[in-house]
C-alpha cells in the first residue's frame, strides 16, 4: 500500500503538466489542483510512520509469511481455543496469528486474558464442560494425547494456554474452569524448531507446534503438522538471515557447558537446572 502511493505521487506532477495544457484559458485550473492536494493532506499522517501489516498473516508487509500458508485453510474438525496471556499478544515474534491463518475461522478460537470465570465467559464453560474438550497441559495428570480414544462421532476441542511456562501455570491454576476438561499431553520427538526465543528445554514447543502436533494426532493426518509448521520455519529463517541469533535452550546451553549467566542462588532454581542437565521431566 505504501509502494501503491510512492506510484501514484510519482505519477502526479505529470497529470498536472497535462491539465495546465488542457484548460490554460480557466481559472478553475487551480482550484481542482488544491481540491486535488486536500485529498492529500486528509489522510492520516500515521500511515506513512507506521508499518503497514497484513491483515492474514499480522507481520509487517515486507516480511508478509502469507506465501508460506495453505492457499485454503486447513480442513479440520478438531476445534483450537488458545488461551492467550495479555502479556504474549504484544510480543512481537507472534506464532498465534500464523496458526489461526492456517485454520478456519470458527476452528481456532483466540481468548486473551488471566481470569476466565464462567459468568464472564458462558460460551468458554459450556466448552469446558463437554466431555470431548482436551486441555493440553502437561503434568502427572495428564494423560498422552496418542493413547486418547477419539469419539470421531463428535467434533473435538482442545484448549492450548499460550504463555511463559510461569504464565501457563497461573492461568491453569487460577481457573477452576480449565481443570474440568481432562488433560494431555504431547508426547512428541519434535525438537523446538523455534529457536528465535528460548525456550527452557529442547521439547518444550511453542504453542504453534503444539497445535500442529495435536492437530496431526486428532485428525490423523501428519501432513497437517507440516503445513501448520510451514510459515514458523520461514519465519526463524527469515530472522535468522536478518541478524537474530540462535537461542539455545536453556538445557543445551547447560549441557555443553555454554550458560553464562550466573547460576541462580535459589536453591529450589538450582535444583531445576540439575533437574534439566540430567534430563529430568520438570
Ligand atoms: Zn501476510
Amino acid at each position: 500500500m505504501e509502494e501503491e502511493m510512492l506510484a501514484t505521487g510519482a505519477a502526479g506532477p505529470r497529470e498536472e503538466e497535462e491539465e495546465g495544457h488542457t484548460a490554460p484559458t480557466s481559472v478553475s485550473a487551480p482550484m481542482e489542483d488544491s481540491e486535488g492536494c486536500e485529498g492529500l493532506w486528509e489522510l492520516p499522517v500515521e500511515l506513512s510512520e507506521r508499518r503497514p501489516e497484513c491483515s492474514r498473516c499480522g507481520r509487517p508487509q515486507k516480511v508478509c509469511l502469507c506465501p508460506f500458508l495453505p492457499v485454503h485453510p486447513l480442513k479440520v474438525s478438531t476445534c483450537l481455543y488458545i488461551i492467550q496471556h495479555p502479556a504474549e499478544e504484544s510480543r512481537v515474534l507472534r506464532t498465534v496469528p500464523l496458526l489461526a491463518a492456517c485454520l478456519p475461522e470458527d476452528k481456532c478460537k483466540v481468548l486473551i486474558g488471566r481470569r476466565f470465570s464462567e459468568d464472564r465467559y458462558p460460551e468458554l464453560a459450556t466448552v469446558c464442560k463437554n466431555s470431548n474438550t482436551l486441555i493440553l497441559y502437561p503434568g502427572a495428570g495428564a494423560t498422552n494425547l496418542e493413547e486418547i480414544n477419539i469419539n470421531s462421532s463428535d467434533p473435538c476441542v482442545i484448549i492450548i494456554i499460550d504463555g511463559t511456562w510461569s504464565q501457563a501455570k497461573d492461568i491453569f491454576f487460577k481457573n477452576s474452569l480449565f481443570r474440568i476438561p481432562k488433560q494431555v499431553e504431547l508426547k512428541t520427538s519434535l525438537s523446538s524448531q523455534y529457536v528465535i526465543r528460548t525456550q527452557p528445554t529442547n521439547t518444550c514447543l511453542s504453542t504453534l507446534e503444539c497445535a500442529a502436533v495435536a492437530l496431526a494426532i486428532m485428525e490423523k493426518n501428519e501432513s497437517i503438522k507440516e503445513t501448520v509448521l510451514r510459515p514458523l520455519q520461514a519465519l526463524c529463517s527469515f530472522q535468522l538471515q536478518h541478524g537474530a541469533q540462535v537461542h539455545h535452550s536453556k538445557e543445551h546451553l547447560l549441557k555443553n557447558g555454554l550458560y553464562d549467566k550466573p547460576m541462580p542462588k535459589n536453591k529450589r532454581k538450582l535444583r531445576r537446572m540439575e533437574l534439566l542437565v540430567n534430563n529430568v521431566k520438570i
